[in-house]
């Protein structure tokens, strides 16, 4: 059944991503991130239980089994390396290649997954700036703060969150202001609807729910 195969992985790769945000993993930010009910969550984590992927702990908090995280890293690892596919070699549109990623990474094999970190040079991060599991090239994050904490001044775009890339209307934003990793950007000003920012597009505001889930550093 390819269809529960999938469910699994989709699960698991939603656990890593929310541990990844420094968020606990318990069953109701599943089901904020994946859009699905509180009784589908429930029997697809029994699920994960079942086979021995993850842990239900006493106060609720899911807990990935060693197999669990081996297999979330290897999904996640082949989500970023599929999105750097599109965009470096293929040139899919940077707003677009989460969604192609979300189908990729369960059909690449251990071998394509070998022959993409050759091919594209084992990057250190995903087009949207999140960290490959595994590359040999180290991110530094130290700098980065949330655009909604960043002072008025040049800045330089260096991730956008996980929960943004699956939210079509923010990452449309984030593409058409210009705010993408690797671009730079003047902070104008932060109020109460958001933050101003003027880039080679001109003056806008990026709602503070987006501002708060894309990272800034300095320039
Ligand atoms: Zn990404």
């Amino acid at each position: 059944m390819a269809e529960m195969h999938d469910a699994t992985e989709e699960y698991l790769e939603s656990i890593l991503e929310i541990e990844e945000e420094g968020v606990t993993p318990i069953r109701a930010r599943l089901v904020e991130r994946l859009g699905l009910s509180a009784a589908a969550v429930s029997e697809q984590v029994n699920r994960l239980v079942e086979q021995g992927y993850a842990e239900l702990l006493d106060d609720r908090t899911l807990r990935l089994t060693d197999t669990g995280r081996a297999l979330a890293t290897s999904i996640v690892r082949r989500h970023r390396l599929a999105e750097r596919l599109l965009v470096d070699v293929i040139g899919l549109e940077w707003e677009k290649v989460h969604r192609e990623a979300d189908r990729w990474e369960h059909a690449i094999s251990a071998d394509v997954e070998a022959k993409l970190v050759e091919l594209l040079g084992d990057p250190a991060t995903c087009p949207h700036g999140n960290p490959i599991p595994g590359s040999s090239h180290r991110v530094d994050t130290r700098s980065s703060v949330a655009l909604t904490q960043a002072a008025p001044g040049q800045v330089r775009v260096t991730r956008i969150s996980e929960k943004i890339e699956i939210d079509d209307e923010a990452i449309a934003l984030l593409a058409r202001v210009g705010l993408v990793p690797g671009k730079t950007a003047s902070v104008v000003r932060v109020d109460a609807s958001g933050v101003v920012v003027k880039s080679e597009t001109g003056e806008q505001t990026v709602p503070n729910d987006v501002a708060k889930l894309t990272f800034v550093a300095p320039v």
